[in-house]
């Protein structure tokens, strides 16, 4: 079957022939249905390197899948040939505290994971081929009525991620509070989404792009501004002076950090979802009183669920444009210069 491969580090994606995977007891292969196109693989390509992630090249790309069910190993259950199915990407080892909860993201028995931290198209082979090896029938969860492979793909990284990021800070997304998105592409584009089907919270988007601004207002934005020096001064102003609750970083640069604490209310949340590379300096009076700063990776299998349902009941609807395998490297190039609007979907 064809697959596109990441072959090192510091390397552009290559397009080979590889043997089809065959399920051994308790996994099953499912037929590629839709493999979303991540910025993250782009930080594999180009900004990583041994050391910065606990796995190397070459697997094959894709973290972000759904398909059918085209092969069950030996004893596995509950599934049927042929249903459709999102992958739940982070495979952890499934027996300790966090996995037992399917919080596989933060596995605390990662040497006995398949890979530590990571999944198929993070480590392991990924869903950029015809086929994927799900290594444990518990990552697959049925798509609920409405939602077919392609539109439920984004669904389970720059849906879930988000949705994760979103539900954590629920408690601060009061009816009277505000949510700033920075980076309105993949994720953001849903993050948006996310925010107004789930929350009555007013949200401000920040993109360096005017497309990216429209699509943020297409969902519902209620402001929408470039990243200029005034950015701050302008989030201020339409928050009453108090600044925004909930501060949803998908970009992670120095400069968007910056931002973003600078109009971080007291008591608020800055969330860091993009690996950027940039760097927050906290001291006492250089961040607001009582803000949370946090990382966040991915999302949990529970909330997975709750986000295809999002999705089925029309919710939320990812911008998706589809590229065909042997387009797929086109389809990071144009990630990668800002032509994209919402995500890339690779069709095999
Ligand atoms: P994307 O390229 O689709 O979107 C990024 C958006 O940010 C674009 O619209 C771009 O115009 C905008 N942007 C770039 N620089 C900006 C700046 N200085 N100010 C304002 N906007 C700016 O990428 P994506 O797939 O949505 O991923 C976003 C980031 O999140 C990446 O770093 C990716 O690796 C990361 N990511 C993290 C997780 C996680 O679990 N933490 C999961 C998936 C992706
Ligand atoms: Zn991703
Ligand atoms: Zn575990």
């Amino acid at each position: 079957m064809r697959a596109l491969r990441l072959p090192n580090w510091k390397s552009e994606p290559e397009l080979v022939e590889v043997p089809r995977p065959e399920p051994g007891p308790g996994q099953v292969v499912i037929k590629v249905g839709g493999a979303g196109a991540c910025h993250s693989d782009l930080h594999l390509m180009h900004d990583f390197e041994a050391g910065s992630v606990p796995w190397n090249p070459p697997f094959t790309l894709g973290h972000e899948n759904a398909g059918w069910v085209h092969a069950l190993g030996a004893g596995v259950t509950g599934l049927t040939e042929g249903q459709p199915v999102a992958v739940y990407g982070p495979w952890g080892c499934g027996s300790c505290a966090r996995c037992r909860v399917g919080v596989d993201t933060y596995c605390e028995n990662p040497a006995a994971a398949p890979v530590p931290g990571g999944g198929g198209g993070l480590g392991l082979d990924g869903g950029m081929a015809e086929y994927l090896l799900v290594p444990d029938a518990r990552h697959l969860v049925p798509l609920p009525e409405g939602l077919d492979p392609v539109a439920a793909a984004p669904l389970t990284d720059a849906g879930l991620t988000p949705y994760h990021a979103v539900r954590r800070s629920l408690p601060k997304l009061l009816p009277d509070s505000t949510a700033l998105v920075i980076g309105v592409g993949g994720l953001g584009h849903v993050g948006v989404q996310i925010l107004k089907a789930t929350t009555a919270a007013r949200v401000i988007a920040v993109d360096t792009r005017d497309d990216a601004l429209a699509l943020a207002r297409q969902y519902g934005a209620d402001l929408t501004l470039r990243p200029d020096s005034d950015a701050a001064e302008r989030i201020r102003a339409a928050t009453g002076g108090r600044g925004a609750d909930v501060v949803l970083d998908f970009v992670g640069a120095d400069a968007t950090l910056k931002l973003g604490v600078s109009v971080a209310r007291t008591l608020g949340d800055l969330t860091i979802v993009g690996l950027g590379g940039g760097t927050l300096p906290v001291s006492f009076f250089g961040v607001p009183y009582e803000v949370s700063i946090q990382t966040v990776y991915w999302g949990s299998r529970p909330e997975l669920i709750e986000v295809l349902d999002l999705g089925a009941r029309g919710l939320i609807k990812p911008k998706i444009t589809t590229f065909g395998l042997d387009q797929a490297v086109d389809a990071y190039h144009q990630l990668r210069d800002g032509t994209l609007e919402g995500r890339a979907v690779i069709v095999p």
